[in-house]
């Protein structure tokens, strides 16, 4: 039994009373009244320092305990809806349960709520902020990588001339197409798209090839990736997940870090695969109606990583991952394309 402090509904003036609990149900005695009430509990505030706890009922009557009773105690003991609910909250499975459903709501955010967003935002870039990433970028990858191309200037003519050709093909004007030629350093054979455009082949991927068609379906593979777009869209991906691990990741502990992490992980790495399948289309097409080999580079991608083990870590096969499946659909693309035609 607690002694404290009634205040009827809608009332400041207190009143000393008794609450108890019979058999799992309130009873409430004001001082002077001859029989006890049967409220209905509507809630408790929490525990608080020594704070007075206040019992709502539904009635909108309060009850005050004074900051020293065993208000937990007595609340555990008369099973009232409010205990249950205590048990509920304090039961691991049911906080378990939530924290299931907490990932599963972020997973879901993350695999078709962030992808939609950054394709939106991938869109709205204008293309003067484009040649300022390119820009910056190259900066950086010359500065950390690359040399100088080593290449004979006719060499750098010829090839220059296929990229005309294909850009030409590929229809793409805004941002303009834009080869260039390095010599790879550490990264060795290579080549990669920048959002605003420019294409950069390695002095090392030119070596390995063995005909310009080789070359050709590489070079149409990245005006495929600047063509969807793909290096604008993976970096909003990875700003947006930044994002969202620094607005939940703080409080929401390890597990939840750990699950995003993963997500995070494997996530990319379809991502990788899905933006790899577009550029090989579009590479397939753009060879197809230049009326080059539009399975050739694949042989190269296949040389370039049996004869240097490496290349399977630094080169562009790291990104370009699952050699055999590529191949396979490559082909089925470009027999699909050549007999529509
Ligand atoms: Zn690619």
């Amino acid at each position: 039994m607690i002694e404290g402090r009634y205040f009827p509904p809608g009332s400041s003036q207190a009143l000393p009373a008794r609450l108890w609990s019979v058999s799992g149900e309130l009873r409430l005695m004001l001082e002077g009244e001859a029989a006890p009430r049967h409220p209905r509990l509507v809630s408790v505030s929490d525990k608080l320092a020594s704070i007075p706890r206040k019992f709502a009922f539904h009635d909108g009557g309060v009850f005050e305990a004074p900051g020293n009773t065993d208000v937990d105690g007595m609340m555990a003991s008369h099973g009232s809806f409010f205990s249950r609910l205590s048990r509920i909250e304090a039961h691991k499975g049911f906080v378990a349960g939530a924290v299931v459903l907490t990932v599963v709501l972020l997973f879901g955010l993350y695999r078709w709520g962030l992808p939609a967003l950054a394709t939106g935002a991938a869109i709205a870039t204008p293309s003067a902020l484009l040649s300022t990433m390119d820009a910056g970028v190259l900066q950086t990858v010359d500065r950390a990588f690359f040399k100088p191309s080593a290449l004979a200037e006719s060499e750098h003519e010829r090839i220059a001339a296929i990229f005309a050709e294909l850009s030409e093909i590929s229809g793409q004007k805004h941002p303009p197409l834009e080869l260039l030629f390095r010599h790879g350093g550490r990264l060795g054979a290579n080549a990669f798209a920048l959002p605003g455009g420019t294409v950069v082949i390695t002095d090392q991927l030119i070596n390995k090839a063995e005909n310009d068609d080789e070359i050709a379906g590489v070079l149409a593979h990245e005006i495929g990736h600047v063509q969807h777009r793909h290096s604008l869209k993976q970096i909003y991906r990875i700003l947006g997940l930044t994002f969202m691990i620094g607005v939940i990741g703080g409080d929401s502990g390890q597990i939840v870090d750990d699950v995003i992490g993963q997500a995070a992980a494997l996530q990319s790495l379809s991502y990788t695969r899905e933006f790899e399948a577009d550029a090989d289309r579009r590479s397939v097409e753009i060879m197809t109606q230049a009326g080059r080999d539009p399975i050739a580079f694949v042989r190269l991608l296949e040389r370039i990583t049996k004869n240097t083990p490496s290349a399977k870590k630094t080169g562009w096969m790291s990104t370009h991952p699952g050699t055999e499946d590529r191949r396979k659909s490559v082909a089925e693309y470009a027999e699909k394309i050549r007999t529509a035609r």
